[in-house]
């Protein structure tokens, strides 16, 4: 079996229990048995293939493949998942990561340097809504467990503890990174770009700098019967119009802009709405061009209310810098992808990843595969075995390409 149809097969094989904690549809989540199952399940593989196989403090599986050099070349993504989730999310990359590794063992390959395959067991933030507690620690930026809890009432600790995990050891999950050379993430695209221009892989630049915002929007309830269209303050209405704004700002600049969420009140038919609340999130591939936006918006925004006698207030929820991809290894990947056949092709990345907390660790690559529609976070996501044997090829041609260096 090729690389990709494996990594296919073992993806769609964990759609299931004991892999998924539902019985109908994937759902992986943090610290479960589902979790625990995927783990014993890849360290036995790993094993297989010759690796060390560890389970850092904060639960990611590292399995370590040795080279003749003293360096190490990270490679991995995340085997959690959202609920009611497609297969290959985070997991692919995993898989895909040990492919590699495999093969290189089948040959007896040594390269001048070490792989280690991560599978980060927390990325969603689908249990505690806190992301990327895996990679955090690693890179060293979550110093202690945060006091959070899941649904049922279950803190992070506990759950740590009741999965064998020392909370106290969180620390000692930092990667020291005197060794790291890079981090590279193989990715499903989530996003339509690769399939519009036809290509299985692409190289990613860098992961958009994203904002959200919150806007409140006051202006005067009163009766809908009796309140006359030119004397209303009508506050959805300016909604509306501001939200028809960002659509055409985002358009104009390139970048996008989202309105997800939007609450009225009082929320009857028969009365003039007084009160809005609207979320924003705008994401561009620089700060500069995503605070252009959020800036022409946010003036936009106070000329619609002005002339609409609403009183606008905007309050900033998250900021977070974009996170640029490593330009040698970008030219690297570029080299690997064009000996594979395939027109290098480079894309920046809207949805953040694991590589983004790992930025702080070490240079990060990332290398994305085209799938159907660009459907995710979906039971409907779908990869072609070919793309996925497509960047397993550019992986082990980016190998070589590195150890030449
Ligand atoms: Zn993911």
């Amino acid at each position: 079996m090729s690389i990709g149809a494996q990594a296919v097969a073992r993806c769609q094989a964990w759609r299931h229990p004991p892999f998924s904690d539902a019985p109908d549809g994937l759902s992986r989540r943090y610290l479960t048995p589902a979790h625990r199952a995927a783990i014993t399940e890849m360290t036995g593989w790993m094993e297989a293939a010759g690796m060390a196989v560890r389970l850092d403090a904060a639960g990611t599986l590292i399995g370590r493949y040795e080279g003749t050099g003293s360096k190490t070349l990270l490679i991995g993504s995340h085997i959690d998942t959202v609920g009611d989730a497609g297969a290959y999310d985070g997991t692919l990359g995993v898989m895909l990561g040990l492919g590699c590794v495999e093969a290189l063992a089948a040959k007896g390959r040594r390269l001048p340097f070490a792989i280690e395959i991560l599978a980060f067991g927390d990325e969603e933030g689908s249990r505690f809504h806190s992301s990327m507690l895996g990679s955090r620690a690693l890179a060293g930026t979550l110093a202690s467990v945060p006091e959070i809890f899941d649904a049922a009432g279950v803190s992070l600790a506990e759950a740590m503890r009741g999965f064998g995990l020392d909370p106290t050891q969180l620390p000692l999950a930092a990667r020291a990174r005197d060794d790291v050379l890079l981090f590279l993430e193989p990715h499903i695209e989530q996003g339509p770009v690769l399939e519009a221009e036809n290509l299985a892989v692409g190289i990613v630049t860098g992961i958009a700098a994203q904002t959200r915002l919150k806007v409140g929007l006051q202006g005067m309830a009163n009766h809908a019967g009796t309140t006359p269209m030119h004397l209303r303050r009508d506050a959805l209405a300016a909604a509306a119009e501001a939200m028809l704004a960002l659509e055409e700002i985002a358009l104009e600049a390139g970048i996008v802009g989202t309105v997800g969420a939007i609450e009225a009140f009082p929320g009857v038919s028969n009365v003039v709405p007084g009160r809005v609340s609207f979320s924003v999130d705008l994401r561009a591939p620089t700060e500069a061009v995503r605070d252009a936006g959020g800036e022409q918006f946010g003036k936009v925004l106070q000329e619609i209310c002005g002339r609409r006698g609403i009183v606008a207030e905007v309050q900033t929820v998250q900021s977070l810098d974009a996170c640029y991809c490593d330009a040698a290894a970008q030219k690297l990947l570029a080299q690997a992808v064009a000996t594979c056949g395939v027109a290098p092709f480079y894309l920046p990345s809207g949805a953040g990843h694991d590589a983004m907390s790992v930025a702080a660790l070490c240079p990060v690559a990332m290398l994305f595969i085209r799938c159907l529609k660009g459907i995710s976070h979906n039971p409907a996501e779908h990869v072609e075995v070919q793309d996925v044997e497509t960047a397993a090829q550019v992986m082990l041609a980016f190998f070589e390409l590195l150890a030449g260096q």
